[in-house]
Parts: C-alpha cells; sequence; structure tokens
C-alpha cells in the first residue's frame, strides 16, 4: 500500500536507504546531512529496516573516513550507505574504487552540489558526480522528489543484483529540500521485490574467520591488468539489470521507468538530453510548446553509468535530427561536458552521422533553469546550432551564451503560485513549511515548496515558493508569475522589487506599521505604479503590533501565517483555521499549554488585522514615494555589489567578474541593512566609558569616538559629546556612537552595560534617523595615535575594528572576538579561514567584513576547503616565512654595500634587529620605507659614472 507523503528529497530517498541498510557511515555536508538526520533520528526511534532491524549509525571524522567505513561495514558483510556531496564526495574517491573494485553493492546517496574553485557553493550542480564517473560506480539520476524515492529504490535491488555498487544522485536544494507530495513505498511492497538470495549471498561472501579469505592484494604487471578487466561481465549485464530492477519498482508503485525516458512529440525532430530537475521544467515546456504546434523531445537520462548506448539509442525517435545535450557541469579545456560526449560517440559509434548534436552548460551552482531557457535552447537548434553554449547567464567575454526571447510561462493553468519574502530566523520559512504540509495531508493537492536563502547567517532575506495544482507540479525554478505574494518585512519595500513578479489581479500583502494613510509616501513609486498597473488585490496587516498584544513579541510568522490562509482561498478558512491550531499544539506542544495558547491567540486575532486597501488609480503614475536608504560608495559597489543584493545578480555579465573570484575587502559599510526593529540610543550622562559595550557589539555598530578639539569644528548638530576620561585621550571630546542601519538590534550592548544607570536604552529605529550623519562625522574622525597599552577594554575599543557589519547572526558570540583581534593585529593579518559560520559571515560574496584603517592595511582573508584548513594555513606560513627570508637578504645586501647611504644602512640594520617583533618591525619598516623612498643617490660620488654606464654598480646582490 503506498501512502501520501508531503516530504522533501532528502526525506524521500531516507526513507528507501533505511530500509536497505543494516549501517549507515555518516558524516554531513550540505545539502545531504538532513539525509543523515532522517536515518538517525528513525534510528534512534527504533523503526525497524527490511532486516527487522534498527540501523547502526557511525558518524566518522569525516567523508574520506566515512568512506573507509562503508567499505569495511561492506566487506564484513553489512548492507551499508552513505550521503553526501561536493568535496564531500571526492573525498570518497579513493574508497569508491575499492568498493567498486571488489564488487560491493553498497550505496551512495548524493545530493549533487558544485565544487569550491573559484569559490565555494553549496548550490546544485553535477560537477560532484561528473567527478566519480570513473570510479567504477554505477550512476543513476533522479528528476523529482517523487523519482528520488523511486530511484534510491531502483539503486539498492540493482546494486545487490549486479553487485556493483550505486551512487543515486538528484540536484542539490532543487530536489533534495523541495517539498512534494509524494506517493511514498510501503516496506511491506519492498519486502516483497527484495533478491533475497543476493542478499543471503552478499553476506555469505563476507570476510569471515570461519571460511576466511584475503581481500585486496598487491598485485604485479603481470597479473593487476587482467584482474581489472575481469569483472566486465558484471557491467555489461548492469543496463538489464535495472531495467528490470525498474519494472518491479513499477509493479508495486505503477510507475514506469526506462534507463532513457523519453517525452514529447513522437516525431520529434529537435530533442533535448538532460539529467536531473532540468528534465522536469523541459518536460513541463516541451508540453506548452508542442501544444502550441512545435513537434520537440526530450530524452532523460537515468542509468548515467554503464551507460547503455542500445537503451539510448532506442530512446531516442526515429525521426531525431538535431540533439542539444545539457550538461550541469562544467570541465575547463575539455573537448565538451561528459554527457555530451557520451551522446556524441554513441551517435558515431552507430554509424549515425545524420544527427548533429550541440552540447551546452547550464544552472550550475543552482542557476535557475527556466522554460524561457528550455525555449532558448530549442530555437538554437532550429537556428544558429551553437555549440558548446551557456544558456541562462551572459557571456559577453568568450560570446558562448544563447539569447533568451521574452519570458515564457508554462506551468499548467490553475497551478496557484505563491511567494513570501522573510528575515531569516523569522519563523516565515518554519510556517510555510508547516502550510505545505497542512495543505498537502488535508486536501487532494498537489505541493510543492522551495526556500531561497540570501547569504546571511540569519536577518537576511528568505523567499519561499509554494505551489499548489491538481496535476503533478513539475516547476523546478522560482516562481515568475505569482498569484500571492507576502513580504513579512516593510524595509523590503525599497530594498526588493517584490511586484513584479505578481500576476495581474493577484494578491499583495504587505506586514507594516504603517497604516493607510501613510502608504502613498511609504511605497517606492515604482511599486505603486505597479500594484496598480497589475491591479492588484492589495492588503497590510500590523503584525508585530498584534504578535506583541497576544505575547508573541516580534514572532509574526503565526499571524502571517493565518493571513496567508485566508487571502490565498486554498482551502476554506474555518478548515484552515482547525489545521493550523493542530500543527501549533504538534509544534509547541513540548513547550507547554501557555506557547501553545500564545500560538492559537495569535491564528484568532490575525484576520481582524487584515485591512483592505483601495489601490488609487493615479499610483499608475506615480512619481514620488519612498527611495532606498543611499549611502556614499564605491563604483564597484554600485555596479556589482548592489544589483546582486537588490537579488538582480542573475543579470551581471561574465566581463563583471574577476576570473579568480578575487573581491575587494572593506564593503559591507555600503550595505545599511536596516534590519533591527529596536537600536540602542546613547545616554551620554549615565556613561563611565568603560567600552563594554562596543567590545561585545558582534556587528562593530557601537564605537568610541575620540576627537580633537580641531576635528570637533567640523561635527555636525546634535554630536553630542563629553570629556574623554583616560591619559590617552586627555583633551579630547568622547562619544559612545551607533549606526542604527547597520545595528541588528540584538541588545547586547545594553545587556552588559555596567552603568548604575544604564547608558544604553533600546528605541524604536525609526527615531534614531538623526544618529546616521553623527555615525557619517564619526567615520571620519582619525584613529587615535600611540596607544601604549591596549591590552585593556576601554583601549582596545579605540582601536578601530577592521571586521564590520559581517553577516552573523544578531548577538553571536564569536564575532566580537573576531573583531577584536583584527583591531589588535588586523593591520598585518593573513587569514586561513576554516569552513563553516566564519567562512560564511566572513566571506559570503557579494560584499566582504574585513576591511582596512587609513593607512589602506587591514586583513588578507582567503578559505581554501573544509577538510585543509591548517594545511592551507601553514602553507601561507611557509610562503611568508621564506619572502621574509629573502627580504631580510635583500636588505642586508642592500646596506652592506659601501655607496648606500647612512640613512638606509641605519634604518635597515634597526628592520633587521627587530624583524621579530611585531611592533618593532611594522615602526623600523616604515623608517626603513621613508629613507628609501627616493631611492639611492649616487649623486657627486664615484658610482655614479657607474650608473649611468651599466645601469648598476656592482655585482652585489643589491644591484643585480
Ligand atoms: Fe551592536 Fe547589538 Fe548593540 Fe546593535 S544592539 S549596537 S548590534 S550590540
Ligand atoms: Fe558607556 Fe555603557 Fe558603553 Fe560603558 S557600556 S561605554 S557605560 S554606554
Amino acid at each position: 500500500m503506498s501512502f501520501k507523503y508531503t516530504i522533501d528529497g532528502n526525506g524521500a530517498v531516507s526513507h528507501i536507504a533505511y530500509a536497505f541498510s543494516d549501517v549507515a557511515a555518516i558524516y554531513p555536508i550540505t545539502p545531504s546531512s538532513t539525509m543523515a538526520e532522517y536515518v538517525d533520528e528513525w534510528s534512534a526511534q527504533g523503526r525497524k529496516n527490511l532486516f527487522g532491524q534498527t540501523v547502526h549509525v557511525a558518524e566518522m571524522q569525516s567523508e574520506a573516513g566515512a568512506a573507509g567505513a562503508v567499505h569495511g561495514s561492506l566487506a564484513a558483510g553489512a548492507l551499508t550507505t552513505t550521503f553526501t556531496a561536493s568535496q564531500g564526495l571526492l573525498l570518497m574517491i579513493p574508497n569508491m574504487y575499492k568498493i567498486s573494485g571488489e564488487l560491493l553493492p553498497g550505496v551512495f546517496h548524493v545530493s549533487a552540489r558544485a565544487l569550491a574553485a573559484h569559490a565555494l557553493s553549496i548550490f546544485g550542480d553535477h560537477q560532484d558526480v561528473m567527478a566519480c564517473r570513473q570510479t567504477g560506480f554505477a550512476m543513476l539520476a533522479s528528476s523529482s522528489v517523487q523519482e528520488a524515492m523511486d530511484m534510491a529504490l531502483v539503486a539498492h535491488l540493482s546494486a545487490l543484483k549486479a553487485s556493483v555498487p550505486f551512487l543515486h544522485f538528484f540536484d542539490g536544494f532543487r530536489t533534495s529540500h523541495e517539498i512534494q507530495k509524494i506517493d511514498a513505498i510501503d516496506y511491506e511492497d519492498i519486502a516483497k521485490i527484495v533478491p533475497w538470495d543476493k542478499v543471503n549471498e552478499f553476506r555469505a561472501r563476507a570476510l569471515n574467520p570461519e571460511h576466511p579469505h584475503q581481500a585486496g592484494t598487491a598485485q604485479n604487471p603481470d597479473i593487476y591488468f587482467q584482474n581489472r578487466e575481469a569483472a566486465n561481465r558484471h557491467y555489461l549485464a548492469t543496463p538489464e539489470i535495472v531495467e528490470e530492477c525498474m519494472k518491479q519498482v513499477e509493479s508495486i508503485t505503477g510507475r514506469k521507468y526506462n534507463l532513457f525516458d523519453y517525452v514529447g512529440a513522437p516525431d520529434a525532430e529537435e530533442v533535448v538530453i538532460c539529467m536531473g530537475s532540468g528534465c522536469e521544467t523541459i518536460d513541463e515546456a516541451i508540453e506548452a510548446l508542442n501544444a502550441q504546434g512545435k513537434k520537440y523531445g526530450c530524452v532523460k537520462v537515468h542509468l548515467f553509468r554503464p551507460f547503455s548506448a542500445k537503451h539510448f539509442l532506442a530512446a531516442i525517435p526515429a525521426t531525431c535530427k538535431k540533439i542539444a545535450v545539457l550538461d550541469r557541469t562544467k570541465e575547463p579545456g575539455s573537448l565538451g561536458e561528459p554527457l555530451y560526449q557520451d551522446v556524441c560517440t554513441v551517435l558515431r559509434e552507430a554509424g549515425r552521422d545524420d544527427i548533429k548534436v550541440v552540447g551546452g552548460r547550464y544552472g550550475l551552482g543552482s542557476k535557475e533553469f527556466t522554460p524561457t531557457m528550455v525555449k532558448a535552447v530549442y530555437e538554437n537548434l532550429e537556428g544558429e546550432m551553437k555549440n558548446h553554449f551557456t544558456v541562462g547567464i551572459n557571456d559577453d567575454l568568450t560570446g558562448t551564451s544563447l539569447k533568451l526571447g521574452e519570458q515564457f510561462n508554462s506551468a499548467p493553468a490553475g497551478t496557484v503560485s505563491c511567494k513570501f519574502y522573510g528575515l531569516g530566523s523569522d519563523g516565515t520559512v518554519g510556517a510555510n513549511k508547516n502550510s505545505i504540509k497542512i495543505i498537502g495531508d488535508h486536501t487532494d493537492k498537489y505541493a510543492q515548496a522551495y526556500f531561497a536563502y540570501d547569504s546571511k547567517k540569519s536577518g537576511g532575506l528568505t523567499v519561499s515558493h509554494l505551489r499548489f495544482g491538481d496535476t503533478p507540479i513539475r516547476s523546478t525554478y522560482q516562481i515568475d508569475a505569482a498569484d500571492f505574494i507576502a513580504c513579512h518585512n516593510q524595509a523590503y519595500v525599497t530594498a526588493y522589487d517584490m511586484v513584479s513578479s505578481l500576476r495581474d489581479g493577484g494578491t499583495f500583502l504587505l506586514n507594516c506599521q504603517w497604516d493607510e494613510s501613510e502608504l502613498d509616501a511609504q511605497l517606492p513609486a515604482t511599486m505603486k505604479q505597479l500594484l496598480a498597473k497589475k491591479h492588484a488585490k492589495f492588503y497590510i496587516i500590523n503584525a508585530v503590533k498584534l504578535a506583541a498584544q497576544v505575547g508573541m513579541g516580534n514572532r509574526i510568522n503565526t499571524i502571517m501565517q493565518a493571513a496567508f490562509f485566508k487571502l490565498a482561498d486554498i482551502i476554506p478558512y474555518e478548515k484552515a483555521d482547525e489545521y493550523m491550531k493542530a500543527y501549533a499544539k504538534k509544534t509547541y506542544g513540548k513547550k507547554g499549554d501557555a506557547i501553545v495558547k500564545k500560538n492559537w491567540d495569535a491564528i484568532d486575532i490575525a484576520i481582524s488585522g487584515l485591512v483592505k486597501i483601495d489601490v488609487p488609480e493615479s499610483w499608475a503614475n506615480a512619481t514620488t514615494g519612498a527611495e532606498p536608504v543611499k549611502v556614499k560608495s564605491t563604483e564597484y559597489f554600485q555596479t556589482f555589489v548592489e544589483p546582486i543584493l537588490a537579488q538582480e545578480g542573475d543579470t551581471l555579465p561574465v566581463s563583471a567578474f574577476d576570473p579568480t573570484g578575487a573581491v575587494p575587502t572593506g564593503t559591507t559599510k555600503y550595505e545599511k541593512r536596516g534590519i533591527a526593529v529596536m537600536v540602542p540610543e546613547w545616554l551620554k550622562d549615565n556613561c563611565i566609558q568603560c567600552g563594554n559595550c562596543s567590545l561585545v557589539c558582534p556587528h562593530a555598530c557601537i564605537r568610541p569616538i575620540y576627537a580633537s578639539e580641531e576635528v570637533m569644528k567640523n561635527a555636525p548638530e546634535g554630536y553630542e559629546t563629553k570629556p574623554a576620561t583616560g591619559k590617552e585621550f586627555t583633551g579630547m571630546a568622547y562619544r559612545m556612537q551607533v549606526s542604527p542601519l547597520d545595528c541588528t538590534g540584538c541588545g547586547n550592548c545594553v545587556q552588559v552595560c555596567p552603568a548604575k544607570e544604564k547608558a544604553l536604552v533600546m528605541k524604536p529605529l525609526d527615531t534614531q534617523a538623526k544618529e546616521e550623519k553623527n555615525w557619517e562625522f564619526a567615520m571620519t574622525v582619525p584613529e587615535v595615535k600611540g596607544i601604549e597599552n591596549v591590552a585593556t577594554v576601554k583601549n582596545s575599543q579605540a582601536l578601530k575594528p577592521l571586521f564590520e557589519f559581517s553577516g552573523a547572526c544578531a548577538g553571536c558570540g564569536e564575532t566580537p572576538y573576531v573583531k577584536l583581534v583584527t583591531q589588535l593585529f588586523g593591520d598585518r593579518m593573513m587569514i586561513a579561514n576554516a569552513t563553516g559560520c566564519s567562512s560564511i559571515y566572513g566571506g559570503s560574496a557579494p560584499t566582504c567584513p574585513y576591511t582596512t584603517n587609513e593607512d589602506g592595511h587591514g586583513p588578507a582573508w582567503a578559505n581554501s576547503l573544509f577538510e585543509d584548513n591548517s594545511e592551507f594555513g601553514f602553507g601561507m606560513q611557509l610562503a611568508i616565512t621564506q619572502r621574509r627570508a629573502k627580504l631580510a637578504d635583500n636588505v642586508r645586501a642592500l646596506i652592506a654595500v659601501d655607496w648606500c647611504q647612512p640613512a638606509i644602512k641605519e634604518a635597515g640594520q634597526e628592520w633587521l634587529d627587530n624583524m621579530e617583533d611585531g611592533k618593532k618591525s611594522k615602526e623600523a619598516g616604515q623608517k626603513l620605507l621613508a629613507a628609501c623612498k627616493d631611492g639611492i643617490d649616487l649623486t657627486g660620488t664615484e658610482y655614479e659614472a657607474k650608473w649611468i654606464e651599466n645601469g648598476k654598480v656592482c655585482d652585489c646582490e643589491a644591484c643585480t
């Protein structure tokens, strides 16, 4: 018996993996981590696998370790699984050769992900799995959440029958994290098709001292080659075995699969070959295009290795004249990407020169792949036949890109699409996961949810994409024509273009603290125009006020969820009310009745707060309204960073990028996110100038400013100060300056303020607008120089932080230390950053929180891989030691020659004497640089003529 299951791709795969595993050796890596988490959780709950046991889950020290454990466990006769992605999969490669070499039937489930190259990307493509195609693993691809469950089952069955290990893969995030309502397969049904004889055979051939054998010997040139060929028959038999397993899966599910599934016109001339979630979009797009009279087709590849030429040739229609092969990977320097090369080889070997083939790349790092792009690929086949193309980007450097036509919408009629703009950690995503479960579990509708995040750890943008329909949803791309859009944060109205993707007559819901009369002034002109031109049904709600009324603080998610159910009208509201309350009880029950009641109250109060706004016709021509915060920034920021921050990074051409991936530092200061609801206000008279608030601020947005009398002449009105205390600051004016638009409102500063009467108090953001010009001035005040003892809280805080406004979570306990280190040593600091939180808040494009001092000096930062951070840092140290040794040699050679000026000799010697002392070396270095500024003056010396004649004085090291 199958059952309906509203679950993400990782969950769907884990359901099958659990059934077939005695052991799971795991190591978490995004986006595969939740597969291991599901299995771990089910094991802890005592769930039984097909063999009546709970799965033994072992978390290892690395992916390399996990692969080693999988190998050992398989060798000892336990069916064993692991889950991984990206560089984690690459670390498993050595053991993958061993597992396949010994014909062990393990299965790896991979949420396929990009590889760290010029930059890390946690998002989806096929670069990782393509790097494994030579390991001897069979490779099976899925394109949707339903397929991920079905193919996982095919993989486990086939591995057992073929005695070949399987790598089952599906697109990271797009499939692994997409939530769909699917038909899940019951373990009882699975048990009917398990090849029990093969299970017994596998266990019987395991290492066993009661009937021992030896595995993994060392072989010499006389025999290695032959033995390597001895397994050929297993690979030759695998395609037919997979086909047979697909039929068995069909027998219990009714869903039919082939090694290569063809969709589209039976008499198509233009055919696209693709693997993974892109196939769903192609399928949807060609259905719409063929309905308009086109005759397009698509071959969806499931079994990629071993590649069966026979089955592939049988899948393409006899009418096929042109093929475009789409690879979601990049192999720089190759003649073409792997799937393209396979297709070319198959056609060539089959003598099918009548079919013309082109190849192209799409979707790297989860780049969107839309019906508009699909259309461009077919139009290329009908027209130019550009080869080795890219689609979805503007490659203005090497001209590979296909031109896109007008936006093409292929979603089937009747699909309801909803988009939600939330703030990371504000509960929007959680509420939407809850909503999709409510609709999926209680109606016959198909449901799909996908969540897009920006790079901030929290407090960044989240956009939830929810679709509901009466037919299966194949739209594996973000919503570009929404029936309902909700904005959960009023600051977004000037930051993002949210209304462009609203359908004509759609609903726009804005959570704001403004009333109707304020909207004309608070909304930007472009938003007003779009609302009017699209005949939007426009509602506002003050969810912050309502949440406070029911004691939920600023947790607005439940209120916004209720408002969504009321306005989107997907199920009758009375039913939604009942289900939301049931889910609230289930979710918060463990936290006590009081919390459940607050959520119920929030649901009850939400609808009363909805206000319908009649959009004035005049808005269609609006020219005035709110403007985004303007900051003085650089051209780089305006042309490169701003489009990315406004969610328009897709429009940047290839030429906008440094090919090495390097970016300038010191750019977070221009962001001015304004995400705090409450920010601190400084109460001058209470302040004892201790510096505690500045020390603990995770985002460097409260700083002591010490200004001389001269500097104070330029202070803006309202820049209040008091006389500074402390001998280093004698005669100076002191102020504790807050940057409200950079503050995240964590309140750490207020908490630690030790003044008898607190010198900081949290106030609503909009009351602190005057502080922006004070902050601007404060940033021009020169840093206090020559502080003798910086090892005190007060004095250290007078130093400029060279790490500011990072994407760390509000209240982060880690970043105050990072900031302090940069205050003390940042001007001569190189950072080999490990991968994790600190590399994300410290190194997420497009902005960089590391910055420079008045001399332009500051931390130089780099990240290598998760698994090699200490070695990477050690490499930096080797280089610096070697380069400094050479510099010392050069200085010694310079000051040794008799024509060197005394000032240079003296400064050079001082630097050599102090080069291992940070502070003194810096001072001596500055003296040496100053002495050398004008070069060495040979005028009037005996060397002058030699220099003029030879360009050097002698053959010493300094001259040469
Ligand atoms: Fe810094 Fe938090 Fe205080 Fe804002 S509220 S200034 S982020 S410590
Ligand atoms: Fe002043 Fe309070 Fe900050 Fe100390 S912690 S410097 S008293 S505002």
